[in-house]
């Protein structure tokens, strides 16, 4: 049997893929003839995250002809950013590649990627130029996400960016350093950092199964990225404390001198109503706001593992 001089650890994070999986296999092998002329051999981590359905049974019996699949199974459902962390820290790959198991990230392309790696870059990420096939709703606030996240973000954050990615040794062992409980991968490898090539392509539908994101997941997963990257919710918090002290301030310089010149009528009582709800309000939002970042605190500060594993190999 050949020895590699190089492997690639290719990491696909697999729920209720039972279909998708072998189409996958079959599809990302056709690229391993360019990488056994480069000397790198191919290894495969399926990362089953609590799938309900025969994923795992799918992965064993590619095992059964193939030694360089490897499997990585939850106890249930820890979400995409777990299992990318799980395939990354199994991986003993000189290079990693993060794949979606439903074919949405072509195997085409990892030629092209390499090439990049050979030139010099670090890492080699993927950004979908357009969203076809995507409902025009959930296009448009991505596009308000990610234009947000520019302005409050001191991290750089790609609108349209997949997780595909092709990555050295290097930037892989400094993501398995970011330890956070809350992981935003996408956030993740902007702070990294490292030499990165962006390459892009047209969406591609996925071969079977369907989407596992929620117009609700979605939400709330952009909430926790913006959490999880940026401060500037607990600041525009202080500014409206800021502002309602100003404001208060004058207010009563007015009323003041109002009382001094006219004397003091009793009246004002719809006003003063509004005043105390607007300022009511306010001051919940704030809290809520405060109060969403003590939790993500909480959940960090608990320091729970981020996924547990049933079955490897
Ligand atoms: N996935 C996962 N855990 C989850 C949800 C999704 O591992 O809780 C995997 C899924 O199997 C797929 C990838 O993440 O390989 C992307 O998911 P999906 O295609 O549903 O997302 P989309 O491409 O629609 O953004
Ligand atoms: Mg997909």
């Amino acid at each position: 049997m050949k020895t590699y001089e190089k492997l690639l650890s290719i990491i696909v994070p697999c729920y209720n893929e039972e279909e998708s999986v072998p189409l996958f296999y079959a599809e990302t092998m056709k690229q391993e003839q360019y990488f056994h002329d480069k000397n790198i051999e191919f290894e495969f981590i399926f990362v089953d995250d609590g799938s309900k359905d025969a994923t795992v049974a799918v992965v064993k019996a590619l095992r059964e002809k193939d030694e360089r699949v490897h499997l990585v199974s939850f106890s249930r459902n820890f979400g995409k950013e777990a299992a990318i962390l799980a395939g990354l820290e199994k991986a003993k790959g000189d290079y990693t590649v993060l794949m979606d198991a439903d074919l949405q990230d072509p195997p085409a392309l990892l030629p092209e990627m390499y090439g990049y790696i050979e030139e010099g870059y670090d890492s080699v990420a993927t950004r979908r130029v357009d969203r076809k096939g995507e409902p025009p709703i959930r296009s448009f606030f991505a596009r308000r996400f990610y234009g947000l996240m520019r302005k409050i973000s001191k991290t750089e954050i790609v609108d349209g960016a997949r997780d595909y990615r092709f990555m050295t040794r290097q930037v892989t062992d400094a993501i398995i350093s970011m330890r956070e409980y809350n992981r935003f991968s996408k956030g993740i490898f902007g702070w990294v950092g490292y030499k990165t090539k962006w390459m892009e392509y047209e969406n591609v539908q996925r071969v079977a199964g369907e989407t596992k994101w929620s117009f609700w997941k979605l939400f709330l997963y952009s909430l926790d990225g913006i959490m999880a990257f940026s401060t500037m919710p607990l600041a525009i918090a202080s500014l409206f404390g800021i502002l309602f002290c100003v404001v208060a301030f004058v207010f009563m310089i007015f009323i003041f001198v109002r009382a001094m010149i006219y004397g003091d009528p009793v009246a004002g009582w719809p006003s003063t109503v509004c005043i105390i709800s607007l300022i009511g309000g306010v001051q919940f939002l704030c809290l809520g706001v405060m109060g969403q970042y003590m939790s993500k605190l909480y959940l960090e500060v608990k320091d729970r593992p981020k996924y547990l594993v049933k079955e490897e190999f």
